[in-house]
């Protein structure tokens, strides 16, 4: 089938050579790393520069006054320029609603998003070039606003000079000698994305300064230049630069079915994609005629570039974690916000507060309308791994009118895994809540023939916990202990003989658990109502949200384990803290470039890693309701046998 052939094409990869995949910029060709390259954020001093020249003119004559207004062309040009990649960015990343048309199935990983952090270095570059132009053509200082001749002018300096240049240096580029020294960066992105255009040497850049400058100063030189032929031809050049960059196809096949010659006039993301995949071919900057005339076009082109804009299905998850949203400034800590801070570790950021009004109005919208939607996903061994958001946050889980809507949501996204083929569905944090849905059990006895396995996770948690705890320990404090995890810690380290100090003020609910214990290892679990009866035990394990006062009665030197979410505030200097049960995930996961919450690069929740090792073993039971104590040790096994690895015990110092 034609279908397939173009298919198995796109898969097909291009090498890069060896030396030249460490993205490090280190190569001994002129003028391939940027001038600025260390000086980090810096770079941005020149936009402060120009705004500085704009607000305080030098000169007040007629000239002076001109000569700054400049400045705020170019300042804002800059801006809108960096808001259309980052909304293209966006766009790129909304999976849930692109999913379908997406062109490589592959996912970004961190390894590109730190190639590609500096994608903005061409808008320095650019605005840089533009103070000079002004410096040297006069003529430029007294534009007017608008001009109807200038459109024809730039557009014929655009398809007459600017596509035949950039089409026959870019065939240079792909020289051998070119293309290990500069154009192989470029290419060296995996999967192409809107910043991929920004990732290109120096060099590059400046050559494509004149690419983009000849229409704007030839139409200025001619006499139909203005300010608003300026601001369009540069902010269409940078969307058909996101548009061949993006790694969804946008451009509907059926527009070329019902105007022919368009194919011609304007390539697609497909276009561009399949120059990525198979260099040999599609070397044009915008438009098609080139690579016709220089015969080089993909013969595939037309039937991949309908293949995928008319593509209705895409692959179905082996295994979905379900997450939900922790709060408002989390909320903007994925992917299709900012991938950049979605590739870190999530921690507060003050200059993102201004987006904390639209997006509290976004939190409203979702919860009136929004779906379970898909967020993010990656592969392992060849199997297709997604997270899927329900659209709530943190604080309506505790809101009593609240619970049914969640529940139906979660409900509702079980039944689509169901329907998806799905093998493991992973309940997250408050999805899994005891008081909510009995930890997963609600759904299971609602739909007893449900097919996709529905997993809460919490025995490789405990598993964590546990394995943290050293072997010579023969006491501890539990908090939270009656609990679905404070049980099942309990029971298990009755079983290795240590004693239990189990804080509830609920009698009831202790014996209930302590009964669970054969009769010869009850004694090892004992009843405390206050934290002073721990002011001997150096071995604490949080389960609940704990106090400065309560911290104060541990001993010193004492190790807070801790499974409370939010993590306890490490009041004390004297002690440690240990994190949240985490797991990295095993060292082959392909496309991952984005971190879970909290956790760092690579490593996910304890409850995640659960739902990977359900799939991975390919386990039929449900994982619902109450901690199987004897299943601690097996899915642990299992877990370290599959390559995830327990997170290194890095004890926070308090204080
Ligand atoms: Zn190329
Ligand atoms: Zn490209």
């Amino acid at each position: 089938m034609e279908g397939e052939k173009v298919t198995t094409m796109i898969q097909a990869r291009i090498t890069i050579p060896d030396k030249r995949t460490a993205f490090s910029g280190t190569t001994t060709a002129p003028l391939f790393a940027w001038p600025w390259e260390h000086y980090g954020n810096y770079k941005y001093l020149f936009y402060v520069a120009l705004l500085a020249k704009y607000l305080y003119p030098t000169t007040t004559t007629e000239e002076g006054t001109e000569g700054s207004s400049w400045c705020l062309h170019i300042l804002l040009l800059f801006l809108l320029r960096g808001l259309l990649y980052q909304l293209w960015s966006s766009y790129d990343y909304m999976f849930f609603l692109n999913r379908t048309r997406r062109i490589s199935e592959e996912g970004i990983d961190f390894k590109q998003i730190d190639a590609e952090w500096n994608w903005d270095n061409f808008l320095i570059l650019h605005a840089i070039v533009a103070v000079l132009a002004y410096w040297s053509f006069p003529s430029l200082t007294n534009l007017p606003l608008w001009d109807g001749r200038g459109i024809f002018c730039c557009l014929a300096l655009h398809i007459g000079v600017s596509e035949p240049v950039y089409y026959w240096l870019h065939r240079l580029l792909h020289s051998p000698n070119l293309f290990t020294d500069y154009h192989w960066l470029h290419h060296s992105s995996k999967v192409s994305h809107p910043f991929t255009a920004g990732h290109a040497t120096f060099l590059e850049h400046l050559v494509l300064c004149i690419v983009i400058g000849v229409p704007i100063l030839g139409t200025v030189f001619i006499g139909y230049g203005s300010i608003s032929i300026l601001y369009s031809y540069v902010l269409l050049f940078d969307m058909l630069r996101c548009l061949g960059h993006s790694n969804v196809e946008v451009i509907p096949h059926h527009l070329f079915e019902n105007i022919p010659l368009l194919r011609y006039l304007v390539y697609t993301p497909t276009y561009h994609n399949i120059h990525h995949m198979d260099m040999r071919t599609n070397f044009c900057l915008f438009m098609p005629v080139y690579d016709i005339l220089g015969k080089t076009i993909n013969t595939r082109y037309w039937d991949l570039h309908k293949d995928i804009s008319s593509r209705k299905k895409t692959s179905a998850p082996g295994f979905v974690f379900l997450g939900h949203v922790v709060d408002i400034m989390a909320a903007l800590h994925t992917p299709f916000v900012f991938r950049s801070f979605n590739s870190i570790p999530f921690s507060k950021k003050f200059f993102l507060f201004p987006f904390w009004p639209p997006t509290f109005l976004v939190m409203l919208a979702m919860w009136a309308k929004s779906k379970t939607f898909l967020v993010s996903f990656y592969n392992l061994r060849g199997r297709l791994h997604q997270t899927w958001v329900v659209p709530r946050f943190g604080f309506q889980y505790f809101l009593p009118f609240a619970a049914d809507g969640i529940n139906k949501q979660i409900e509702e996204a079980i039944l689509r895994a169901d329907r998806l083929g799905v093998k493991v569905i992973s309940l997250a944090a408050l999805n899994k809540n005891e008081s909510l849905n009995g930890g997963g059990t609600l759904f299971i006895n609602k739909h007893p023939d449900l097919k996709v396995r529905v997993v809460h996770g919490n025995t490789l948690t405990a598993a964590v916990i546990l394995n943290e705890i050293p072997r010579d320990v023969d006491e501890v404090f539990l908090t939270g202990s009656t609990s679905k995890l404070g049980r099942a810690i309990a029971l298990y380290l009755a079983r290795r003989r240590v004693r239990v100090l189990m804080l509830t003020q609920s009698t009831e609910r202790f014996l209930k658990i302590q009964k669970e214990a054969p009769e010869e290892l009850q004694k090892f679990l004992v009843q405390v109502t206050k934290y002073q009866a721990a002011k001997q035990c150096k071995t604490w394990i949080i389960g609940k949200w704990t106090t400065p006062r309560e911290q104060s009665w541990a001993p010193s030197g004492t190790h807070f384990h801790q499974y409370v979410v939010p993590p306890v505030i490490p009041f004390r200097r004297d002690c440690t803290f240990g994190k949240l049960a985490a797991m990295r995930l095993p060292e082959d996961v392909e496309g991952l470039g984005s971190c879970e919450y909290t956790m760092e690069r690579g490593v996910v929740h304890a409850c995640h890693a659960g739902g990977v090792v359900h799939f991975l073993e390919g386990w039929k039971h449900h994982e619902v309701g109450a901690i199987d104590v004897d299943q601690i040790d097996v899915v642990w096994k299992a877990a370290l046998r599959h390559g995830l690895k327990p997170m290194q015990i890095s004890p926070a110092i308090g204080g």
